[in-house]
């Protein structure tokens, strides 16, 4: 049932998939990809959205050997609290890259990871793609540590629906940052002054994704009030390696080649003076 009570703009009875269980979803801001809240587990709609095709395409991921790069939500402690080959990290260059911090984050920068080589099933990352400088070398990077068959599934807002992607800052050779656009931040559980935006995605990630990183990128799209998944900007990406199915066997003979223009006027003249 989707009512309004009370000083709620929007508030449903249903299943969560991120505590797994009866729960009541409710709005009292009517942007709801930060306010339509599950009233037990805190989650948001992005992350319900994403632990549906968690669940769904890979039902054992509590088994699984899992990176999430800069976790921080409600589906970050669910896997964090039951897979046990979940492990976490954060860009903190406090610390060496590759070394756990004592609060338990292991240091990495995406875009240059101390990981081994297909070392995970798969590699979460929620709202983070937005925000590298270098998407082509964390893509790059993610797909060196994800083992043959592994995924990486993300969420990441698709803001120019129908505009490619644009660049709003770049780094500099000295280190700086040069805003192409006005500054936009998003809250950031790491840092007070928030994350800068560096892209805006359109729909083109996907394929630029792939042609950097090899993976293949399926974008899934849910609607479903009855899970809390309704909200802008809340596609899920899947980036699967070695994902392209093999669609060869077929054994049909080659058709042969049209006749071409030239020839069939040839035959016409020849036709002509012969008879
Ligand atoms: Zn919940």
């Amino acid at each position: 049932m989707t009512t309004a009570q009370g000083d709620y703009v929007l508030k449903v009875d249903g299943f969560c998939p991120v505590c797994e269980q009866d729960s009541t979803f409710a709005a009292k801001d009517p942007w709801l990809r930060d306010h339509f809240l599950c009233l037990n587990c805190n989650s948001q709609p992005r992350e319900r959205a994403l632990f549906s095709v968690l669940t769904q395409l890979r039902p054992d991921w509590r088994k699984l050997a899992i990176h999430e790069s800069s976790p921080g939500t409600a589906a970050s402690r669910r896997l964090q609290d039951q897979a046990s080959g979940y492990l976490a990290s954060q860009y903190d260059p406090s610390i060496p890259w590759g070394s756990t911090h004592e609060r338990g984050w292991r240091s990495e920068d995406l875009e240059r990871q101390t990981f081994a080589d297909a070392s995970f099933d798969l590699v979460i990352t929620q709202d983070v793609m937005e925000h590298v400088f270098a998407p082509d070398r964390a893509m790059r990077e993610i797909a060196r540590t994800l083992k043959p068959g592994g995924m990486h599934i993300c969420t990441v807002p698709i803001v120019n629906k129908e505009a490619p992607s644009v660049r709003r800052a770049r780094r500099m050779a000295d280190g700086t940052v040069e805003h192409l656009l006005e500054p936009v931040f998003h809250g950031n559980p790491m840092d007070p002054n928030g994350s800068l935006v560096t892209v805006d995605w359109g729909y083109d990630i996907a394929a630029y994704w792939d042609a950097v990183s090899g993976l293949s990128t399926t974008i899934f799209t849910i609607d479903d009030p009855g899970r809390g998944i309704q909200a802008e900007y809340i596609e899920v990406l899947v980036s699967r390696k070695n994902g392209l199915p093999d669609l060869s066997g077929d054994v049909a003979p080659t058709p042969a080649p049209a006749e071409s223009a030239v020839r069939k006027l040839a035959r016409r003249i020849k036709r002509r003076l012969t008879h």
